[in-house]
Order: C-alpha cells, then structure tokens, then sequence
C-alpha cells in the first residue's frame, strides 16, 4: 500500500502498517521526512526545528515502538519539563508555569493575586473532562456507527454539562477567574494549540492545559525532530520503501476504487492509498475528477504563523525554553486574525530556545531563537508588508521586555511565511492545524480517515480527523492502520 507523504502522521501510519506486516512505499513531495515536523541549519552553527516546538503525550510515540516490540528508549528519549513556561504579561508581570499544578497554582497566587485554589480546581476539572472523553472524541473515528453505541461515548456526552463545558472557551475562564484578565488571557492562549479563537471556540478546550500540568510537556532529547527521525528509522527497519523528490500527481480510481498513484515518474498500482497530504488538495489536485465533500472542506481553516528564526549573540538566562511574550489586548489581537484575517499592531510573541536543552543548537554564547506569532492563514494578504510590521512590533515588544535592544544581536536571519508553508508542505492557506475548532461541531466535521465513496482510500494527518498538532497526527496514525488492519 502508499502513503502519500512522510509528515509526522504519514511516518507514523507508515511505520504501524510496516509493522502489521503490510508492504508500505512512502512518497514524499520534498526531499526528506518530517513535512512541519523538519529541521534545518542557519550559518554560523544554529539547528532550528521548523514548526512544532511544544511535545505533549509522548507514551503515543513510545506506543508505536512497543507495538513493534522494540524498547522505546533505543530509539527516542525525552525528558519532562519543570517550568514549563516563562510569562512575561504586558504589564510587566512575570510569571512561572511550573508543571506540578499546586506549586504552579502558589506561584498563581503569589504572583497575580489569584487564590491558589481557584487554579487547582480549574486544573483537576481538566483532568476530568479529558479523562471523560479522550477515549471517544479522539482515539476513535468519529464516523463509524459502533463509536456512538459504545457504553464509553454515551458516559462521555453525558459528562460534558456537568463539567461546565457549555458556552466558549472564554466564558469558562471568564467564570473560573474572572478578575484576573492576566490569568483568563493565560488559559484563552490554550486555543492556539490548535489555531483556535477562545472567543469563539467551544470550552470542551479547556481541558487542554490539563494535558500539561497533568500530563506533562516534554522535550525529546535532541529537539522535536528526534520524534520523526526515530519512526523514519523503525519504519525503515521493517521496510518501508520511502520514494522522495517524487510528489503524487493523481489519485487513479476505477470503479469506485484505488487502483494506484501517478508521479511525475512513474505509474503504479496500489489498491490502499493513505493520504497524509491535507485533505484540500488532496481532493482538488489527486482527485479533480471526483466529487468532493465541500462542507468538510469549506470547514473555517485554523490560524497559520510568521516565524522569525534567528541566531542571537548572546544567552538571556531569564528565558527558557518556552517563552510567551502577552500583547496588551488578547481580544483585539485574536479578532485581527480570526475576524479581519489580519495581524494586530500588538502581537503576542512566543520565542522557544531549544539551545537551553540541546547547547549544540547554538555556538557557545549563542542561542537559537524561533520567534512565532500566530496570524491569519493566507488567503492573499500582503504578506511582505504584515510581516515587516509584525518584525518591528516583535522587536518592540522583546527589547522592552528583556531591558536590551534585540535587533543588533541577530547575528542570522530565516523567516517562514502562510504562503511560505502552504508551497513547503502543501497545507490549504498555510494553516498550522488543518480546520480550527471554532464551533462546537467542529470535531464532527473533520474529515473522516476514510473515504465513504472510494474503497481504498484514507486519510491520516492534521486536516483530518481528530485534529491537528502532534498527539493528534499520532492518533490519526493508529485510527488508519486499525481501520485497514481490521479490514
Ligand atoms: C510553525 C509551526 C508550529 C507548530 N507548533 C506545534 C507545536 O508546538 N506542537 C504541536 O503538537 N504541533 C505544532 N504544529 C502542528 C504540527 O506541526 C502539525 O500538526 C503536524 O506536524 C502535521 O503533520 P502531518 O503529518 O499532518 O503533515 P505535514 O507535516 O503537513 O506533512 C505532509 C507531508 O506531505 C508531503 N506532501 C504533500 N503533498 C504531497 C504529494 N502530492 N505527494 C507527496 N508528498 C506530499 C509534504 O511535502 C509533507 O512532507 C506546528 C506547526 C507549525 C508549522
């Protein structure tokens, strides 16, 4: 069978089915794995991941090994972070997410006021929501019936009233700290970990910081790249053939079938093709010739990003390794992209260092900065422009809160734009997480992880279902290969 494309779904759907004991060719468009999920090299010694830079959930990644019956720590090690993040408030508070909920909840109190139980409360209701409804909103597909007549789906909809998850995001942490605008700004940024509006998205994303202070936040050793690295070896070790330089061009159908792929290269016949590229294209350029289920694919995008990579001159040790820099008007900011699909004159700026875990990433003296600010996904904005303008307000806002003018310490310079990352890993728009989860019913109308009108057709990845970001390309990877493995 073919996967097209070596992201990190496609990576890991290649390395479960390889496992299973399918024989698996990978085609991947660029010239190595990994899609979002790369790395690259700036002159004068820095290594950058490209895209994810935060790592939730490892035990998914350690699963696909065990499934292989290999030891996990042979191949991939990580470590749980304390802190987790720095804050620094446009007030110029400061303030330190520590992963165990009770010292971060002290450090809440200490630092803005708010009792400390205010915050454990919030965080073990997390806990319980997730509990309640992981096991049915994203380890399973939501498209096949057995999913809604399991005792573990009706317990789950049951839960979600009483766990206070009606109405926005927001209005939740409106109602949990509703004086304290700094705290409620802290826990609305939770949105973005899916591209997200909290103005706009559903409360169930809430339980997100559970996932955190829970669960924990890790760092694998050697940066986010080591995850695709150590799935490319395993699947490689029960050989996957992977095919690089050489993009799909159709999808070729008979019948209401798969019968195979065409390249620029070859033809070939495959009778289970998996689609790792995003579901958009996916049906616009390999299936032009088939009708397209337009409601999932006219589903709102999620927010896409301007990252400015830079090599720095100098170590800062009030940084971390994550680091988020609030704008003064979270709600401004977030209508700029969700509203206007523009991006604010005051931007929120998330600098992560992966030279404080991997010193090697950068020089000695020297630090690797990625700079993010989420912005609209690209639909024809001035590009050029938004992203002069978001430099200036980033180094505005970064020299003033370090007390030290950033601009002459950048001693090398990438920047990746929406369009940037829609023509690198053909993304619709550039979007970071394929839909956003701005409306309660956005996790039904995700895209299946298979075709209802093809047989033989699948889908794994960020545009599909259950989402975007890591754990979730992950699970989008074991929902595939349970799909075809159970025929
Ligand atoms: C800047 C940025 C920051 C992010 N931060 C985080 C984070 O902190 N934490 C987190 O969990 N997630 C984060 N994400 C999201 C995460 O990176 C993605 O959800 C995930 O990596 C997507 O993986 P994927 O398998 O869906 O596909 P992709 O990584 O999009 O890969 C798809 C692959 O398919 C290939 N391809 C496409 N079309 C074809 C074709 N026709 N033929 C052959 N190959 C093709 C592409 O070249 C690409 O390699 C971030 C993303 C970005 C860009």
């Amino acid at each position: 069978m073919a996967v097209i494309g070596a992201g990190i779904a496609g990576l890991a759907t290649a390395a479960r089915l390889a496992v299973a004991g399918h024989p698996v060719t990978v085609f991947e468009a660029g010239a190595t794995f990994g899609g979002k999920m790369h790395q690259f090299a700036l002159p004068g010694g820095y290594r950058f991941d490209a895209g994810p830079s935060l790592f939730t959930l490892p035990q998914l990644v350690d699963d696909i090994f065990r499934l292989a019956q290999r030891e996990p720590a042979d191949y991939f090690r990580y470590e749980r972070l304390d802190p987790i993040t720095r804050y620094f408030f446009a007030d110029g508070t400061q303030l330190t997410a520590w992963a165990e909920a009770t010292k971060f909840a002290t450090e809440v109190e200490e630092k803005l006021g708010t009792p400390a139980a205010a915050v454990t409360q919030f965080l073990a209701r997390a806990g319980r929501a997730y509990d309640a409804t992981a096991g049915t909103f994203l380890h399973k597909s939501l498209h096949k019936a057995g999913t809604y007549f399991s005792p573990e789906t009706l317990k789950a909809v049951a839960a979600l009233p009483q766990l206070g998850l009606l109405g926005t995001m927001h209005q939740r942490h409106e109602k949990a700290f509703g004086n304290d605008p700094r705290l409620v700004q802290l826990f609305d940024r939770y949105a973005t970990y899916n591209g997200s509006d909290p103005y706009q998205a559903p409360a169930t994303l809430s339980m997100i910081p559970h996932l955190e202070h829970g669960i924990g936040a890790f760092y694998p050793e050697g940066g986010i790249y080591a995850i695709a690295e150590s799935l490319n070896r395993l699947a490689t070790e029960f050989g996957v053939k992977f095919r690089y330089n050489e993009a799909v061009e159709e999808i070729i159908v008979a019948d209401g079938r798969v019968t195979g792929l065409r390249t620029a290269q070859d033809v070939y016949d495959f009778g289970r093709v998996v689609s790792n590229m995003d579901v958009v294209p996916t049906y616009r350029r390999l299936l032009p010739r088939e009708p397209a289920p337009e409601r999932t694919l006219s589903q709102p995008r999620s927010s896409s990003a301007l990252i400015f990579y830079w090599g720095i001159s100098r170590e800062f040790p009030e940084l971390d390794l994550h680091n988020i820099f609030f704008s003064a008007d979270y709600q401004r900011e977030l209508k700029s992209i969700f509203q206007q699909k523009t991006v604010a004159d005051d931007v929120t700026v998330y600098v992560n260092i992966t030279s404080k875990k991997t010193p090697t990433d950068a020089p000695p003296g020297h630090e690797n900065w990625f700079v993010m600010v989420n912005v609209p996904h690209d639909q024809g904005q001035d590009w050029p422009a938004l992203t002069q303008q978001t430099r200036a307000a980033v180094l505005r806002k970064l020299s003033q809160a370090l007390g030290t003018d950033i601009r002459p310490l950048i001693a090398t310079e990438k920047i990746w734009t929406p369009p940037g990352i829609a023509a690198d890993t053909s993304s619709f728009g550039g979007a970071l997480y394929g839909s956003s989860s701005n409306n309660a019913l956005a996790a039904f109308l995700r895209h299946p992880n298979f075709s209802g009108r093809l047989e033989g057709l699948y889908f794994c990845g960020g545009s599909v279902h259950p989402g975007g970001g890591i754990p979730l390309c992950l699970l989008s990877a074991k929902i595939v290969s349970s799909l075809i493995n159970e025929g």
